[in-house]
């Protein structure tokens, strides 16, 4: 038989290597500001267009190449970081496996255009999937720009594969913030869609990090120091007290090059130990100096993961370290260690008092009329009422009545079911459940699921249908956001509007709060809409179909009664009500149930055992 074993072509070899180093825009991002530092630039711009998908660009003043380089750079295995193996034990750059350039054009249209201090001309060359498309001499200032766009044309696949705009743009900005903290001594730009997110001038690490996270940062973080032969510690711990429920605001380096390590961040969290509730997450922007030689980069592709020779003494050393920071600072525990974390919220929602969610009806409104927003306001509600509740015109005033197992629908509810019973009976157990006599049986609510979906519909009805009343604020709350906060804020906006919150941009940090819908508290407003833009950041997904479900299901987690609240009868009620008159009253907006029934069979069996 004849052999069959053949040397793949070099642009099907590319395409193969782009595949472990590009695997969405934000891998682009991280190997072009990576080059863009090694090449020793001061300013560097990164440009984002459709979330990176259709274009990402770099623009640095660095030393740029020469016409030779300019050509070679996108060859496999080409670099001009390291000669020899030896090299790789001594490294101080970021790149050095010579292979993303070659991979990125293996996979998009990139333009390159580049020109050293001593030549008058540069070099400009356009190359898609692997061939050179042009080369020709250009007039461009000294450094380098690279342009990448259409990433993926040649496989769809991947394309496909890419999440939403808001998601791709969370990885691209966590890529651009693990560069811009590792280097403040570089001028960095970050525009998306023509809009400047952030422009960090040089400056040193407190003021990078401030600049990055908003002005309240100042005061909230702690410098951490620590000399020794095996390792180098400096950098900044958040106080204690300003710990979050998220972990977006920790940072490891080694050698200037972010790295994530279970390990470490282990040794971290082991100095706060005694000063942060369970749950809680520190910010940390920890940097360490270890000698090349003691460490191995070369184990993972995308270079987050790095091995130590020492890790059990850097451990030590780490965690010693962060323990000294606070304790030099006298940083006491300020936390109450009795009160139980369960009943915890995320921002002391618990001791709101509850909104009355309620029916209120009005009989004389006709949801097909023209003028939806002049549905008068029942009496029986404490605020006005969003219009849509009046889509329920032929429910009683009095409690809708229910057999609570057997609701397929709420057709069925209203036009069936209806007064054989009424909640009047309803008791709270627990200070968690609700529990009432029907003609059923015994009905076992869960007050909180039972509010989170009645706040959920709200809401999702208040973006899509009929805009929520709003509740002008005698006093606006002034919120900081920083860029990308910014962005996201903007892109929910509308929605926010539509739910009833109303806004007045003051500066480009900060935007003022003047309205609230009448479901959300004052004191809550500003920790709602941040919590709302984390969880949007951060692409938690609870299975939001789009992003409008995706807010309603933030919002309705952030502000429904918690277990723990006692409920007054009156409010006992209004959730009852609420709660059947919902398009759906069985299951939380995240797939738990919310009530079942003890039925005069499951009791005869009970005790038939
Ligand atoms: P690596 O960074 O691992 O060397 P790359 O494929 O990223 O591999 O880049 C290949 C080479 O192209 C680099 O070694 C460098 O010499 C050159 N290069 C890439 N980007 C720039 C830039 N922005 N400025 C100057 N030279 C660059
Ligand atoms: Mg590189």
């Amino acid at each position: 038989m004849s052999s069959i074993i053949q040397l793949l072509p070099d642009h099907v070899a590319n395409q193969i290597a782009a595949g472990e180093v590009v695997q969405r825009p934000a891998s682009v991002v991280k190997e072009l500001l990576e080059n863009a530092v090694d090449a020793q630039a001061t300013e560097i711009k990164l440009l984002i267009k459709e979330a990176g998908k259709s274009l990402v660009q770099v623009i640095d003043n660095g030393i740029g190449m020469s016409v030779t380089d300019a050509r070679m750079c996108f060859e496999r295995h080409a670099t001009s970081k390291i000669r020899i193996a030896e090299d790789l034990f001594q490294l101080n750059t970021k790149g050095f496996r010579g292979e993303a350039l070659a991979s990125i054009a293996a996979i998009a249209h990139v333009e390159l255009k580049t020109r050293q201090s001593d030549d008058q001309l540069g070099t400009q060359i356009v190359i898609e999937g692997s061939k050179i498309v042009s080369q020709q001499p250009s007039v461009t200032p000294q450094g380098t720009s690279i342009a990448v766009k259409n990433l993926f044309f040649n496989i769809p696949a991947r394309r496909n594969f890419l999440k939403s705009d808001v998601v791709e743009n969370k990885h691209i900005i966590d890529e651009f913030q693990r560069v811009v903290l590792a280097h403040p001594n570089i001028h960095f730009f970050l525009y998306i869609n023509g809009n400047e997110v952030y422009n960090l001038p040089a400056g040193n690490l407190r003021q990078r990090i401030v600049a990055v996270f908003s002005g309240k940062t100042n005061e909230r973080i702690l410098p951490v120091q620590e000399h020794t032969e095996v390792v180098g510690i400096n950098g900044f711990i958040g106080k204690p007290e300003f710990a979050k429920k998220s972990r977006t605001e920790q940072f490891l380096f080694v050698n200037d090059r972010f790295i994530k390590s279970g390990y470490l961040h282990h040794a971290i969290m082991g100095g706060f130990e005694g000063l942060i509730r369970d749950g809680l997450q520190p910010s940390y922007f920890i940097y360490l100096q270890i000698d090349p030689k003691h460490l191995d980069i070369n184990i993972h592709p995308t270079k987050t993961e790095i091995k130590f020779d020492d890790e059990h003494t850097i451990y030590a050393i780490l965690r010693s370290a962060v323990k000294h920071c606070l304790g030099q600072f006298k940083v006491a525990p300020a936390l109450d260690f009795d009160k139980d974390p369960s009943l915890e919220t995320p921002y002391e929602l618990y001791r709101k008092e509850i909104n009355i969610p309620s029916i209120g009806a009005d009989p004389n409104f006709n949801p097909f009329g023209d003028t939806p927003k002049n549905a008068k306001p029942s009496s029986f509600s404490k605020g006005p009422e969003p219009a849509w509740k009046a889509l329920y015109t032929d429910l009683p005033q009095e409690f809708p009545v229910i057999e609570a197992e057997f609701l397929p629908s709420q057709t069925k509810l209203f036009e069936e079911e209806r007064s054989k019973h009424d909640f009047s009976n309803a008791q709270q157990l627990f200070n968690k459940y609700i529990v009432a006599k029907t003609a059923n049986g015994l009905l076992i609510v869960d007050q909180n699921k039972a509010h989170q979906r009645i706040l959920y519909e709200n809401f999702l009805k208040n973006i899509t249908v009929s805009k929520g009343f709003s509740q002008q604020l005698l006093f606006p709350i002034s919120m900081q956001l920083n860029g990308p906060m910014k962005m996201i804020f903007n892109d929910i906006s509308d929605a926010l509007f539509n739910i009833g919150f109303q806004f007045e941009t003051t500066d480009s940090e900060h935007i003022s709060i003047i309205g609230i819908p009448t479901m959300i508290q004052e004191s809550e407003a500003e920790d709602v809409i941040k919590q709302l833009i984390t969880v949007i950041s951060e692409g938690q997904v609870f299975d939001a179909f789009d992003l409008n479900d995706k807010i309603a299901k933030s919002l309705a987690m952030s502000v429904a009664i918690r277990n723990g609240q006692l409920l007054s009868s009156h409010e006992i009620d209004a959730v009852l009500q609420d709660l059947f008159s919902c398009m759906d009253h069985s299951v939380s907006p995240f797939g738990k149930p919310i009530h079942f029934t003890f039925t005069q069979d499951d009791l005869d069996r009970k005790f038939a055992l």
